[in-house]
This record gives structure tokens, sequence and C-alpha cells, in this order.
């Protein structure tokens, strides 16, 4: 039962490690998918810029056109004043001349406050740029280290097999049944008793069955967690060079 009991707990410690390397085994694709998503927005923002600076460029041209067409038309509104023949024609061309710069004034602001703005989009989009460019970095990095660490971990997870198996020959499979059901719900599924209580929820153990758990010549359940109990003899915890 001892040797039982010896080959039970190495054989948790390694599932505890084989159920860790799983843990980090499943995190490693969640972090990266997590990162590509950081990857992926900037990369959404930084469009949006560009799209906004294209349209911003195009309401600047159409403005300058604009102009362009006003410039014209005031040309031929002056032709008309120097022509009037009388008052009523001269005011009629004046007014004309008046709108026609009024309106050109008003596209020559529209176009200088939409250069400003396209001048901060570019801005944005070089910082953004400079950003995407250091996350993608970041990423293919990350993804590389990734792919050798699982790689490690598979390989460290494989490494356990044989071993495992020759400490489940060493069990009883009654007591390996236990053992891993335990285990699947718990994870720590072995656990020490000291100083008269269970060291997996801290309950006291009873004086009669303290003494049958030091014995350790049978398996014995905690009854309130029902994790499988073991002596821990409280020599044990510092080498006292007694070999
Ligand atoms: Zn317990």
């Amino acid at each position: 039962m001892k040797t039982e009991l010896a080959a039970l707990e190495e054989l948790q410690s390694l599932d505890l490690e084989i159920l860790e390397h799983r843990k980090e085994l499943s995190a490693i694709p969640k972090n990266l998918e997590a990162m590509r998503s950081d990857v992926t927005h900037v990369g959404e923002l930084l469009q949006r810029e560009k799209d906004r600076l294209t349209e911003a460029e195009q309401w600047r041209v159409d403005r300058e056109k604009e102009i362009v067409l006003q410039n014209e038309i005031l040309t031929k509104s002056k032709a008309k004043l120097q022509a009037a023949r009388n008052e009523r024609e001269q005011k009629a061309a004046q007014r004309e001349i008046d709108a026609v710069r009024k309106t050109i004034q008003e596209r020559e602001e529209e176009a200088l406050k939409v250069m400003e703005a396209s001048d901060q989009y570019r801005q944005a989009i070089e910082a953004h740029t400079k950003e995407f460019a250091e996350l993608e970095a970041q990423l293919r990095e990350s993804e590389a280290e990734a792919r050798a660490r699982m790689a490690e971990l598979e390989v460290a997870i494989g490494k356990t097999a044989t071993h495992r198996q020759e400490l489940v020959d060493r069990v009883s499979q009654k007591t390996l049944r236990l053992y891993e059901r335990i285990h699947k719900r718990l994870g720590r599924a072995i656990v020490h008793a000291e100083a008269g209580t269970c060291t997996g929820c801290n309950m006291e153990i009873l004086p009669q069955r303290y003494n049958e758990i030091q014995r350790g010549d049978k398996i014995f359940q905690c009854a309130n967690c029902f994790r499988i109990i073991i002596f821990k003899p409280p020599t044990d915890t510092e080498d006292q060079g007694d070999e």
C-alpha cells in the first residue's frame, strides 16, 4: 500500500505538470488571437484615416475647380461692367461681381480649412503607419516564439507518457479510477494530512481517522473535499541528512 501511495503521489505530480503544460498550450493561440485582433484594429483605423484624407483631397480639388470657374465668371462680369450703357446695367454688373467675389472668398476659406484638416490626417496616418508596422513585427515575432514554445510543450508532454504508464502500472485499478475522478474535478486529487487537518480544504480530521491515515495502509478520502489524504511526517519537510 505504501508503494502504491508513493506511486500515486508521483503520478499526481506528473499529471499536474501535464495539466500546466496543457493550460499553457491552450492559452497560446488565444493570446495570439488577441494580438492579431489588435493589429487588425490598428490597420482598420489607418485605412479609415487614409480614406478620410482621400475624401478631403477630393473636396479641396472640387473647391479649386470651382474657384477657377468663378474667376472666369468674374472676368465676364467685369467685362459687362465695362460695357454697361447706363446706371442700371452698371449696378447689375457690380452686384454680379460682388456676389462672385463673395463666392470665391468662401471657396478659398473652405479649401484652406480642408487643407489644414488634411495635414492633421497626414500626421495621424504617419503615426499609425509606424505603430501598425511595429505591431505587425511584434506579431511575427510572437508567432515564431509561440510555435517554438508549443513544440517544446508537445515534446515535454510526449516524454511523460512512458513514465506515466510505469506509475499507472503500480497503482490498482480501483485506486486509479478514484484518483482520476477526483483529478478531473479538482486537479489536485492527493493531499497531505498535516497537524490533524486536510491540507486540501483545511478541515480537521477526526483523531481516530488521523491515526489510520498515519499508518498509511489504506486509501482514505477527506470527508469534506473527498481528496485522497496521505500522511506527511513533520520531519520530512526539511532534509535532516538521514541518509
Ligand atoms: Zn479535505
